[in-house]
């Protein structure tokens, strides 16, 4: 027999699709918040929000006449006609969560709109209004949210333990910051203050408020315009990586999202920087403009679609690899060893602060004493970038956070990308233990691999040979020859023509064996022939010559026996070597994704001396 459900039934069913766990309540409490015009907003939570979930804003209230009417489904101050739909700047337009929240739990509001003398309370529980009072209040809106889902056990038992539900509420909070970089936030978890931001714009101090000072320090900051597209961003050095790509936070035009061609973007950039299987961190923040990309605006959906992939793609490669230039990329001395901070988070327990892990009281200091330090650093930069600052501060008088565009927002003059690394500022000082090259610059130390090095300088070389038409090739006063393996001779067609195409000459000179009359230019006799030795050790797998990262990979794996670790190189041939570095597109890693450099500034020097 067909009927109509009962409100209450449909009620609880159609809550069901909006609030599903104590995350979706945060979230959608907190979008409110910022739909409201809050600058600041509190949010506490209780055993992963199972029990209790507050939401203070400073925003503008409800009116006392309105506030049961807020409750109801389907009711909304954001929009009136379908088509709004098309122009949306709010978060939120179904008028449906708080509806939802309501059916599901013990709600209670406290609000005023300021205008209204007194505030107002009201209770209501799985959907029924309970109380009404009027009350003195703070202008703004409290929301509670306590025992959630009490009245659909199903649900309840769906839900995660309070440690998973807690982070992943974190986790959602710590997006929120760096999107809003002028919005005062406060979290607090099981009575603890989780982090709280500052709201003065300063995206790169929330990352070091809300996720780790360690990573934090390291990241380096820059900016990019092309066209319509401008991207701020903070992303870590080849020196610091991951294992997933859960540190690679995407917002475009405000957004939390998730897109490929971003992370193609990312992946092109730290293509022959990184080990295979770790991923860099990138903090990227994109504008464009909005009639560039499609937006699901379902409030749970993080895809975009952009119409010029591969133009959105290459601007974010592109910018990705000129941050990666700049001194900055240079993994520096792990400070922690030297100045013994109390440490409960390595680099790799690199993780929103959680539940489980809150910011002890002696790392709060430890932030906010580096933060001092670097604060001072920047003011000290920042009084001879004002000029720059007028092009990336993009002040507004009113910088109303309910903007979800972001582009009202002002972002802090750090966001600049640094100067590109300068060779010619390095002065060599020697080297030590056969392997390591001391160099300096005006105020840093550095260490160079000379075999990470080497093996940059060979691989960039080898590749261009291999890519340019006309090779540069040395001939061989006494040629030299080479034994293979008979299974390696049978292939000889393909592998002949590939060294061919890198610059090498070789005939037949028996069942199995190869006389070498020329090598490429760029490399000596003994290093052509462990080249080729270990070129030659190697199953081909079937590898042509056209297939150019194939190619690439047999390149790289020969060029790491092609040089030598220990090998003292007299000081010409180390000039030799760093100003071939130089010329080199990423000379700051290895081709495996070693690092080539190491840093110590002359600033971590003075305080490992206890000078400053
Ligand atoms: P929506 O956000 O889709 O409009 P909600 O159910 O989340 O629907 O909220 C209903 C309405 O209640 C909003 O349109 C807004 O007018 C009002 N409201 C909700 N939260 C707040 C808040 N924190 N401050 C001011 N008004 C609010
Ligand atoms: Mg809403």
């Amino acid at each position: 027999m067909i009927h109509l459900l009962e409100k209450e039934v449909a009620d609880k069913i159609a809550a069901g699709e909006v609030i599903d766990k104590p995350l979706s309540v945060v979230k959608e409490l907190v979008e409110n918040s910022i739909d409201a015009g809050a600058t600041m907003i509190t949010v506490e939570i209780k055993k992963g929000g199972k029990h209790y979930i507050r939401v203070t804003d400073n925003g503008c209230g409800i009116d006392a006449d309105e506030t049961e009417l807020a409750f109801m489904r389907h009711a909304t101050s954001k929009i009136t006609r379908a088509a709004d739909l098309e122009s949306l700047e709010t978060l939120g337009f179904r008028g449906e969560a708080l509806a939802s929240i309501a059916a599901v739990s013990r709600t209670e509001i406290i609000t005023k709109t300021p205008e209204a003398r007194m505030g107002v309370k009201l209770l209501i529980e799985g959907s029924c209004p309970l109380q009404t009072e009027t009350i003195g209040c703070p202008d703004g809106t409290t929301i509670v949210v306590r025992d959630l889902f009490y009245n659909t056990p199903a649900r309840k038992k769906f839900m995660n333990s309070d440690a998973a539900e807690s982070s992943a509420i974190i986790e959602f909070l710590s997006h929120i910051a760096l999107a809003y970089v002028n919005l005062r936030m406060r979290v607090i978890n099981n009575g603890t203050m989780l982090f709280s931001t500052q709201g003065r714009g300063d995206r790169y101090r929330n990352i070091l408020t809300v996720y780790s000072k360690e990573i934090g320090v390291n990241l380096i900051p820059f900016h990019a315009e092309q066209d319509y597209l401008k991207l701020d961003g903070y992303i870590s050095g080849p020196g610091i990586t991951r294992p997933n790509r859960k540190h690679q936070i995407f917002f475009v035009n405000g957004r939390i999202v998730d897109s490929q061609v971003i992370q193609q973007g990312i992946s092109q950039a730290y293509a022959d920087r990184l080990f295979e299987g770790r991923f860099p961190i990138t903090f990227l923040f994109l504008q464009t403009r909005a009639d560039t990309l499609e937006v699901n605006i379902h409030p749970n959906k993080r895809m975009v679609r952009f119409h010029d992939k591969h133009f959105v793609m290459e601007f974010i490669r592109d910018a990705l690899r000129e941050a990666l230039l700049s001194r900055e990329a240079i993994p520096s001395v792990n400070q922690e060893a030297f100045f013994k901070m109390p440490v409960t988070k390595k680099a790799s327990d690199f993780e929103p602060v959680s539940g489980s892990a809150c910011i002890r009281k002696e790392e709060q200091e430890d932030i906010k004493k580096l933060l001092l330090t670097l604060r001072k650093e920047a003011d000290q930069k920042n009084d001879t970038m004002q000029e720059e600052k007028a092009v990336y501060t993009c002040t507004t008088e009113h910088s109303t956070i309910s903007d979800s565009s972001g582009s009202s927002q002002k972002v802090h003059a750090s966001e600049k990308t640094p100067p590109p690394f300068d060779f010619n500022e390095l002065s060599i000082r020697g080297a030590v233990f056969g392997t390591y090259i001391i160099a300096t610059d005006a105020d840093n130390f550095y260490l160079i691999d000379q075999h990470a090095a080497h093996e940059r300088v060979f691989f960039e070389h080898f590749m261009a040979q291999y890519k340019k038409e006309d090779k540069h090739r040395q001939h061989l006063m006494i040629p030299f020859t080479l034994d293979v393996s008979y299974s390696t001779a049978e292939l000889r067609e393909d592998w002949m023509k590939l060294l061919g195409q890198m610059g090498f000459s070789l005939e037949v000179f028996g069942p199995k064996t190869y006389i070498i009359k020329e090598i490429p230019l760029f490399m000596d006799m003994s290093e052509a022939k462990r080249f080729l030795s270990d070129f030659m050790d190697r199953p081909l797998e079937g590898d042509r010559p056209e297939n150019t990262p194939a190619v690439e990979t047999l390149i790289m794996r020969s060029c790491k026996s092609a040089v030598k670790a220990h090998d003292y190189l007299k000081d010409a041939e180390i000039q030799r070597l760093i100003e071939d570095l130089g010329q080199c597109e990423n000379p700051f890693s290895c081709p495996h994704g070693r690092p080539t450099f190491i840093k110590i500034t002359q600033h971590q020097i003075e305080r490992m001396f206890k000078r400053t």
